[in-house]
């Protein structure tokens, strides 16, 4: 028996367990592999980013920007974050016309953002191709370890009381009425069955989609694919001291350790149909690096050292998450479809989820979130 049991060890499942755990809750997490083995862990590191955000999100990158600041000190571990700032590379007069009303709009949301013209952004950021002419700022976005945040926040929660099991594979639950009253799993050696006494969190990402379409036969407008991403050889001196991103191209690229480069931005794999594993596809691999390229001439004769398309991620179809309950399962917290965009935001969202969960009072900030926008009105 557990009052609330999480369903995946993401850091959406850690960060719930531990805004649950440290206010004395009663916490047990279920992990069907390892915690940070699904979309939260892998190759590099992930953006912090509200540059270029969905307007619903902003009030969440908000509180997130504080949050990312001390969170090491909070969970005692690391996280990895680093302030490097927000590039949203401008090269086309059509995204330059466009850019001082968003970054009007940012700014109203409370984003520091600041429209930079070339003078000043080839000053900072001196690889750049001549061919781009702005770029929207944002000072307060940065990066961090994102395995690493995981891990620190699954043992934070632990330290605090509450239980992760991993290797326990979730494969049903058990109903009474619209309530949830039992979450049933699979270990190694055994059928396990956990009674919930207050709430459920089904935090598992692209295994949501396939198990709330079995267990209440709801479709959800949402989709599982698998982000690229490719890591450089050493590059002396590093050419990007920035995060960056890109008006038109498909595009992100970060900085890394030992003056390696991250470059990624919304290519991907693809599942192998006869073994299938996840695989990078060459011509996504290429595409991806041409993109950087293009604005920095000087990874031209960089090697690609990594490309991984491992870790897979949900998107929906109006590009934010689904942070809701279902009318046939009132206890249970479902939160997907982060859409390439989840990592920034989790400790902002995670919060609020757990106050939800504790007061039973719906939060208004997860309003904008609700399975209802999509129904006809
Ligand atoms: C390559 C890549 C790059 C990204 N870059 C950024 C970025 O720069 N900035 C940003 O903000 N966001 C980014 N994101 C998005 C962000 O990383 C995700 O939105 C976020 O990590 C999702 O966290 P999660 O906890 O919901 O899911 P996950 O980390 O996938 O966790 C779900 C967990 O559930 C477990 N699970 C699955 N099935 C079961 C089951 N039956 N029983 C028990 N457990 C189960 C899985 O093993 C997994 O560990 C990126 C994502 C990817 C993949």
């Amino acid at each position: 028996m557990a009052d609330f049991v999480i369903i995946g060890g993401g850091i959406y499942g850690c960060t719930v367990a531990w805004e649950l755990a440290r206010r004395g809750a009663d916490v047990h997490l279920l992990e069907a592999k390892t915690i940070a083995s699904g979309a939260s862990g892998g190759l590099g590191k992930r953006g912090v980013r509200a540059n270029g955000r969905d307007l619903r999100e902003l009030p969440f990158m908000r509180l997130a920007y504080e949050q990312w600041e001390t969170l090491h000190e909070q969970i005692d571990g690391e996280t990895g974050y680093e302030r490097l700032g927000h590039l949203l590379l401008i090269e086309r007069e059509a995204d330059y016309a466009s850019a001082a009303a968003h970054a009007w709009l940012q700014e109203q949301q409370g984003i520091p953002t600041r429209l930079i013209a070339a003078d000043e952004l080839h000053e900072i950021e001196p690889y750049l191709s001549e061919q781009v002419i702005a770029a929207l700022y944002c000072p307060q976005d940065g990066v961090a370890d994102h395995t690493q945040t995981t891990k620190s926040m699954a043992k934070a929660a632990q330290k605090h009381g509450a239980i992760i099991q991993e290797n326990t594979i979730v494969t049903g639950l058990e109903r009474q009425g619209n309530k949830v009253t039992a979450v049933l799993a699979q270990t190694k050696n055994a059928e396990i069955r956990i009674p919930v006494h207050k709430h459920v969190f089904l935090l598992s990402n692209s295994h949501a989609l396939k198990f709330i379409q079995e267990q209440f036969g709801i479709t959800l407008p949402v989709w599982s694919m698998l982000p690229q991403v490719i890591r450089t050889a050493t590059v002396n001196p590093v050419p990007v001291k920035h995060l960056i991103g890109h008006a038109n191209r498909t595009l992100a690229i970060k900085p890394l350790a030992n003056n390696e480069v991250m470059i990624s931005g919304g290519w991907h794999g693809r599942q192998n149909p006869e073994t299938g594993q996840a695989e990078t596809v060459p011509e996504q691999v290429e595409g991806n690096r041409a993109e950087a390229v293009a604005v920095y001439p000087i990874l031209a004769d960089v090697p690609i050292i990594e490309a991984a398309a491992d870790r897979s991620e949900v998107l929906s179809a109006d590009g934010i998450p689904i942070i809701d309950t279902l009318s046939a399962a009132e206890n249970m917290i479902i939160a997907v479809g982060w859409s390439g965009h989840g990592w920034a935001i989790a400790p902002a969202v995670g919060k609020v989820m757990a106050e939800w969960a504790l007061s039973n009072s719906k939060p208004s900030l997860l309003k904008p979130f609700c399975y209802k926008r999509f129904a006809r009105t």
